[in-house]
């Protein structure tokens, strides 16, 4: 009972009778306690076994059962609610069987609040066409650094490619100037029937293999939801094909028929009282997302996800979002799978969206990169004004100034920019564990004043 006393900062204030909330039983519910005038975002609160999550929150990636550089207690000082988990990672490593004999990922982790897992699928799919891309004959990465397109006979490279395989390769082709119709022309080769190299994708599930020991398996919808099962989050997702963003439309057709008849096994086959979110696919097809968001909205799930890519222009993700959510039941918890840029957040929240996970503050922070209130300059922009800055840069050695001077984070209230920057040049573990606690801190006080701002 303290752990949801001590989580629940903007209800409080906001004549929320916790009470009722408390005495109400354990079981997994949503409630949705104020919403915006002029735009779908709402205020509400998930309540877990393990306590309630306020949203719209951001889900910070756990991959392999940890916030990667932090502890525990400061992902929880950082004003973290709710983490998300790899389920193939720990399928992989140490397996399931080992974290059920352990109780459960709670116990396992020593996390005492709310957990997700994913289902799998974004991952097993990432080792598909994502990594076919690399020897494609549209798209040819020369290596790690840089992504060559195709296009028309011409060659245009991108020298700055994300590493995220699905997400780096739209945003190179932004980039490069390449617009989403011209993207859809890219697409043509991936068609309907087209295997990836490492993977058999059949109705069933995918056939792969595990890059740790070159063992030979299968993930489907059933064994997905039976190994979530063992790892025992509180939310678990159903597992869903997560279609190559350059797929043209009658790949994508098929793929969201095939994530619909696995919705259908993923709720069969869960026996737990974990709550299940079925995932919306449909790529950068209008007509193929509402379809698919009318689908899986229509079946018994206690939330659901939408996944997969939605074009390369930033401005029709939220209008494809918005579309989406239209078709899914008001009262339940809707999750953006896997998106999260800063400018992207009050977009997000606009359109509905009560919970998103993205790893761009942490994996951002690994690399020296902070994010900080924007120095002296109003963007116009109605939100928190902020800049990146790379802390690798030698210019900071000479740095004396906090981090960010308008962030009240240990790290800002501690350290400055000169010894930050020394260490991430002296390759020193601190300076990651310093940046990750500020960027997850910049990101969560990012939300709670977009979330003020919106609801007024
Ligand atoms: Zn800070």
């Amino acid at each position: 009972m303290c752990g949801i006393i001590k989580n629940c900062r903007y209800l409080t204030s906001d004549n929320f009778n916790l009470t009722t909330l408390i005495l109400i039983s354990y079981m997994f519910e949503f409630k949705i306690f104020k919403k915006a005038k002029n735009s779908r975002a709402r205020i509400g609160v998930l309540k877990t076994e393990h306590g309630i999550v306020e949203t719209p929150c951001l889900a910070p990636v756990a991959t392999q059962a940890t916030v990667k550089a932090l502890t525990n207690e400061e992902t929880e000082n950082v004003g973290s609610q709710i983490l998300i988990v790899n389920t193939l990672y720990l399928h992989l490593s140490p397996g399931e069987k080992i974290v059920a004999k352990a109780g459960g990922l709670h116990e396992f982790m020593n996390w005492k609040n709310p957990l997700m897992t994913d289902s799998g699928g974004f991952q097993v799919f990432s080792w598909g066409f994502g990594k076919d891309f690399g020897i494609g004959k549209i798209l040819k990465a020369k290596n790690k650094k840089s992504l060559t397109f195709f296009l028309e006979g011409k060659k245009v490279r991108d020298k700055k490619i994300n590493p995220a395989p699905f997400g780096g390769i739209l945003d190179s082709a932004e980039r490069c100037g390449i617009n989403n119709s011209q993207l859809q022309n890219v697409s043509a080769s991936i068609e309907r029937g087209q295997q990836p190299r490492l993977l058999k994708i059949t109705d069933e599930g995918v056939f792969f293999t595990s890059f740790l020991d070159g063992k030979k398996l299968f993930l489907g919808p059933r064994e997905s939801i039976k190994i979530q099962e063992k790892l025992g989050a509180d939310i678990i997702f159903a597992f869903d094909e997560c279609p190559p963003p350059l797929a043209d439309y009658k790949y994508m057709k098929n793929s969201i028929l095939k994530t619909h008849n696995w919705a259908k096994v993923c709720l069969e086959t869960k026996k737990t009282k974990q709550a299940l979110f079925g995932i919306v696919q449909g790529g950068r097809y209008k007509d193929l997302r509402q379809e698919s968001a009318k689908f899986i909205g229509s079946l018994p799930f206690d939330g659901f996800g939408i996944g997969g890519e939605f074009g390369a222009d930033k401005n029709k993700m939220s209008e494809m979002l918005e579309q989406v959510v239209k078709e899914l039941p008001e009262q339940k918890p809707r999750h953006l799978l896997g998106i999260g840029y800063l400018e992207d957040i009050p977009k997000i929240i606009k359109a509905g969206i009560d919970i998103f996970d993205c790893n761009v503050p942490t994996h951002y922070a690994r690399r020296g990169i902070a994010f900080v209130h924007a120095q002296g300059r109003n963007s116009g922009h109605n939100f928190i004004s902020f800049e990146k800055l790379n802390l690798k840069q030698a210019k900071f050695l000479k740095d004396k100034s906090s981090l960010d001077k308008k962030c009240f984070c240990f790290v800002c209230q501690n350290f400055k920019k000169n010894y930050i920057s020394h260490l991430f040049r002296a390759k020193e573990i601190t300076g990651l564990r310093l940046l990750t606690f500020h960027n997850l801190y910049f990101f969560n006080k990012y939300i709670e004043e977009v979330k003020r701002k919106i609801m007024g």
